[in-house]
């Protein structure tokens, strides 16, 4: 690939603004059009179910970039322009006007589209999901409305996002129940005992939360707005507003009808690859193939960010591999959960700290190796995980344990 020509990259989000920057910042001298379908230009997703929904941020604060700063950078922002489909024989972009666009390396950084549980009512007003600043702009109207008739909110899905809605509901004063499915809030990422509690965290901020929740069907009101939840033992849960929080799915429609390998998101390599030279992808729209073969989906501001600098790196030809340990985040009521490394198959847990103290940390250790450490209100803890986890070492569970034990001291011993 060659420092001139045009790359094309589809989707303005985080990991489509990130590429186009590194693009610029690797020498890329051509042209960079940055494709977006929304109204809006990049602006920043997080906030979207806390501060900007609870309405203590402006507009301007949500702004990623400014379109006059990608300017500058010789970066041509188009919004509102949804890209159809992929035409790799002419090496061309058709847009949904029909026009083409041409390329010579292309970035698909299309993101997610939340999901909808197959039910009854599921698509009628008054359910909304929550991914774009719209969305959250439509939810936030409608907990006003809530507000003003004394009406509850009910979440669908003890996940992030769902319980991160529920938590700034309850800061507005809104009465809110969360259905969640599995029998424990967040079961799939934290150890048991800090599912447990966040939903003690839930209920003494007034949550009404009901876990092995079996849901039939979303009730409609006269008007055909939704009205209730109907469970499957008969019992109706009363609504002003349905939040669904089922989880998403990847965009990688684009590039499965451009025949790209796609398994619950494009597969690309740790550089951001796909099997075509000229396609690139990052963001919540992929599947890393890691080492083992196995495919890994992550959903997080550090994966996009750090995917679209490689995938730019791939397309001038540059390998720069993102193997980095994950991490996320998530803010509900005061506490701050911070995530380091990924704790699926863990068969040990270590508290660092006391669960009822104003911070700790659970250490999630498998085969006696640490592979994950969950951080509340305790960033020094994070910053230190990150660093032992990147490293590949490994405090034993006693040295976790200990407040007084300095973990990273071990980064620095023989
Ligand atoms: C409410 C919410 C809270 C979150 N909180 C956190 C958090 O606390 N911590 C954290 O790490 N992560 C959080 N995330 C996740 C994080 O925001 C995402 O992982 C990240 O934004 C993914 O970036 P992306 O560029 O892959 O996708 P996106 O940011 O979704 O960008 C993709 C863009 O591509 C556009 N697009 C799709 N198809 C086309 C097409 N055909 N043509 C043109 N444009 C197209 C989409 O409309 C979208 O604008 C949160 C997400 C949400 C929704």
């Amino acid at each position: 690939m060659s420092a001139t020509g045009t790359i094309v990259i589809v989707g303005a989000g985080q990991a489509g603004v990130q590429a186009a920057e590194a693009l610029r910042a690797g020498g890329f001298t051509g042209e960079i059009m940055l494709l977006g379908d929304e109204p809006h230009g990049p602006y920043h997703r997080p906030p979207l179910s806390k501060a900007w929904l609870a309405g203590d941020i402006d507009a301007a604060q949500l702004v990623m970039r400014a379109p006059e700063l990608l300017a500058k950078k010789g970066i041509v922002l188009r919004t509102d322009v949804k890209v159809a489909s992929i035409d790799r024989k002419t090496q061309e972009v058709v847009l949904a006007d029909g026009s083409r666009l041409p390329y010579s390396g292309l970035v698909l950084a299309t993101g997610a589209t939340p999901r909808r549980l197959p039910i009854p009512g599921a698509d009628a007003p008054g359910v909304l999901a929550l991914r774009t600043r719209d969305d959250a702009s439509a939810i936030a109207e409608h907990f006003q409305l809530c507000a003003a008739k004394q009406l509850p909110i009910v979440v669908i899905g003890g996940g992030f996002i769902g319980l991160e809605v529920a938590a700034t509901a309850r800061k507005k004063g809104l009465p809110v129940t969360v259905l969640e499915a599995a029998p424990r809030l967040l079961g799939r990422v934290l150890a048991p005992m800090l599912c447990d509690w966040y939903a003690q965290l839930h209920r003494s901020h007034g949550v009404t939360l009901q876990l092995d929740a079996r849901i039939e069907a979303i009730e409609l009101d006269a008007q055909g707005h939704a009205c209730a939840v109907r469970m499957a033992d008969g019992r109706r849960v009363p609504a002003g507003l349905v939040v669904m929080g089922v989880g998403v799915s990847a965009n990688d429609e684009l590039a499965r009808a451009a025949g790209l390998a796609c398994d619950r998101g494009i597969v690309v390599d740790a550089c951001g690859r796909t099997e075509d030279p000229l396609i690139v992808a990052a963001g919540d729209c992929t599947a890393r193939r890691l080492a083992d073969g196995t495919l890994l989906r992550l959903e997080s501001v550090q994966n996009a960010t750090e995917q679209g600098k490689s995938a730019s790196a791939a397309l001038l030809g540059q390998a720069r591999p993102f193997t980095a340990t994950p991490w996320f985040w998530s803010d509900q009521y005061d506490k701050k959960l911070q995530m380091a490394g990924l704790s699926a198959g863990a068969d040990a847990w270590v508290l660092r700290g006391p669960m009822e103290g104003p911070s700790f940390s659970v250490c999630h250790y498998r085969a006696g190796k640490l592979i994950a450490v969950d951080s509340v209100n305790s960033p020094k803890d994070h910053l230190q995980a990150r660093k032992l986890l990147d490293a590949g070492v490994s405090p034993t569970p006693a040295q976790a344990a200990n407040l007084a034990f300095n973990l990273t001291s071990l980064l620095t011993s023989p």
